[in-house]
């Protein structure tokens, strides 16, 4: 990295690493196993963010794994740069795209797959969900392949870029939505922080193991729709709002913990 970089840029080098050693500790969601990507905009440079270079999370050790890409078109700044991940126009799409937006997380976890291929919501139905809002937008990469795109439902170019990061804002009208799953792949999410989206994908996922588990139980059960027909007790308009608020200043208290769980485990390494 450039002898020029800021204090801000290099605190921002070493919270991205740890951000990926926590997503790769939370092993029983599995958010990063060794594909999936966590990057952030660059604290000093506009129109630019920074991203690990492509390698499983965690082994993420120094600042020589942090590459920095231009918005514009994903590309590296440095033409040299150690080789990238394919799918960082998901990152960079959405970073164009909304100003607001800090940091961006793509992941496979197995535990929100189930809701990416079948008809079923993922819906907030804990408190600790509450900023998935009333339903999670879904994207079919199926619908807009064109001749040309390598059909294994990657986001390898700007287009399909383009198209993922509008659904962060389908059926909004102030904000974003957080987080948007994408069929037979995985899901991303976004926030105003490192800290932020690593705590928003870590309780995607575990918001996402109790709603299978409940909807399980409920089937086995056999018994009634609970109120409006539904079949779990989701989170209502006013819940939601409070639960949201009440996540957004706690974000710091699993965040220390987090840190203190990666750097008490020999394989994670950040030099940064
Ligand atoms: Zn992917």
């Amino acid at each position: 990295m450039a002898a020029t970089d800021t204090p801000a840029t290099l605190s921002v080098f070493r919270t991205l690493i740890t951000g990926s050693h926590i997503l790769h500790h939370h092993g029983v969601s599995r958010i990063l196993d060794a594909y999936g990507h966590l990057s952030v905009r660059h604290p000093d440079k506009k129109n630019m963010f920074l991203m690990p270079r492509n390698t499983a999370p965690a082994l993420l050790s120094s600042k020589v794994d942090i590459v920095e890409y231009r918005m514009e078109d994903a590309s590296p700044v440095d033409p040299n740069s150690p080789q990238g991940y394919v799918e960082r126009y998901i990152h960079s799409e959405i970073y164009k795209r909304y100003p607001e937006i800090q940091s961006v997380i793509h992941s496979h976890s197995p535990a929100v797959l189930p809701f990416t291929i079948t008809a079923v919501d993922l819906r907030p139905c804990v408190h600790m969900g509450g900023f998935l809002g009333n339903r999670v937008p879904k994207f079919d990469i199926a619908e807009i392949y064109s001749e040309e795109d390598v059909r294994d439902l990657l986001i390898r170019n700007q287009r399909l870029g383009q198209r993922l990061s509008a659904c962060f804002s389908q059926g909004r009208e102030e904000s974003y939505n957080p987080v948007v799953l994408m069929r037979g792949h995985g899901f991303t999410v976004a926030g105003a922080s490192i800290e932020e989206s690593v705590f928003r994908a870590i309780y995607t996922a575990e918001n996402a193991r109790i709603q299978t588990a409940s909807l399980n139980l409920q089937l086995a059960a056999g018994t009634a729709p609970l109120k409006h027909g539904e079949s779990l007790y989701y989170l209502d308009d006013t819940e939601l709002l409070a639960a949201t608020q009440m996540t957004q200043w706690s974000v710091m208290r699993p965040w220390n913990l987090w840190v203190r769980e990666v750097e008490a485990n020999g394989l994670y390494n950040n030099n940064a």
